[in-house]
């Protein structure tokens, strides 16, 4: 009897350490990584990072899981403390360091912002039903277009186009506000006769826009665009590639900007670098999980797109390879 006793005790002692040992809790970390809608690629940007880094859980102590708000809220999301790192589009990260967009960004200048590497570029996208009419950016004014959800890039980005060109969204015979997940569907069922997301290509949700109802890519051009895109850095004229998706079988001219991935001097030096080995040590694989990714190159990551400070944790890790 004692013997056996002993031996359960002795097991309930080795499973329990294993759970519960204080060493165990203290060297787990939860880190959360603000990304976009399931159909985008800010999603997948912000879980092939957390899957490279569980899977080195058992090394390094980090866990990590990522939400769906889209740049504006990941970076407001950053600096309330809500999230350790996110993705943001070149401009949103611009304003927010700078405190240049006060609607956006209320609390001013976000000068403990940092950067740890872009990611890939992000073309303003316009899907217009075919039987919209629509063949031009022009052509949205009194028809029904989904402006985006407020806390997405491309909302806040097409409120600077409408500005710039001086419209509202009373111009609109319908501005609806649905999620980056929710616009495709909508277009197809005939809610709203156009779409806008800045995004990465190719992504699902424009996939599906243009094969689930005829759709297709309209062209973003003009006087005031090209100033746009020339007095500001964080803005590049771009195309879309013709024949990627049903529908456009030319290229589509547009403007865009860069998907970054950034943290704050809230999150300790050695959480960033762990999370930066983990993306570039696995970097083949990491390149693999996303098709926009395929033109990734470590060189030119850690320096495009980037207006805040890099991270000091990413530094360190940069200077290790060599790269700086
Ligand atoms: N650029 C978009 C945003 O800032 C997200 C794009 C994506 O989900 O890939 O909200």
């Amino acid at each position: 009897m004692k013997t056996i006793k002993f031996a359960a005790t002795a097991a309930t002692m080795v499973v329990l350490a294993a759970f519960v040992s204080p060493a165990a809790i203290a060297q787990s970390k939860f880190i959360t990584i603000g990304t976009g809608g399931q159909t985008g690629v800010y999603y997948v940007v912000g879980g092939s990072i957390c899957r490279l880094v569980n899977r080195g859980t058992g090394d390094h102590g980090i866990k990590c899981t990522h939400t769906t708000g889209g740049s504006v809220a990941n970076l407001n999301g950053i600096r309330a403390g809500d999230l350790d790192m996110g993705v943001a589009q070149s401009d949103w990260q611009y304003h927010a360091y700078n405190g240049t967009a006060p609607d956006k960004f209320p609390d001013g200048a976000f000068r403990q912002l940092r950067a740890v590497f872009s990611v890939h570029p992000e073309p303003f996208t316009v899907v217009a039903r075919t039987d919209s009419g629509i063949r031009k950016f022009a052509d949205l004014k009194g028809k029904r277009v989904n402006v985006g959800n407020p806390g997405s890039g491309q909302r806040g980005t097409m409120e600077v186009v409408m500005e710039k060109l001086g419209w509202t969204m009373g111009d609109f015979k319908l501005a609806s506000e649905l999620k980056s997940a929710e616009q495709s569907q909508a277009l197809c069922d005939n809610k709203i006769d156009a779409i806008v997301f800045t995004v990465g290509h190719p992504n699902g949700s424009i996939k599906e826009a243009t094969t689930s109802c005829d759709a297709r890519l309209v062209e973003v051009d003009g006087r005031v665009i090209r100033k746009l895109a020339r007095d500001n850095d964080y803005y590049a004229m771009t195309s879309i590639p013709g024949g990627m998706y049903r529908g456009t079988r030319k290229d589509t001219t547009t403007f865009g900007v860069g998907a970054t991935f950034v943290s704050s001097t809230a999150t300790d030096a050695d959480t960033v670098y762990q999370i930066v080995k983990a993306v570039f040590d696995n970097f083949r694989r990491f390149k693999k999980l996303h098709p926009a990714f395929a033109n990734l190159e470590p060189e030119l990551m850690i320096k495009n797109n980037l207006s805040a400070p890099l991270h000091e944790g990413a530094v360190r890790y940069y200077k290790e390879k060599g790269w700086m």
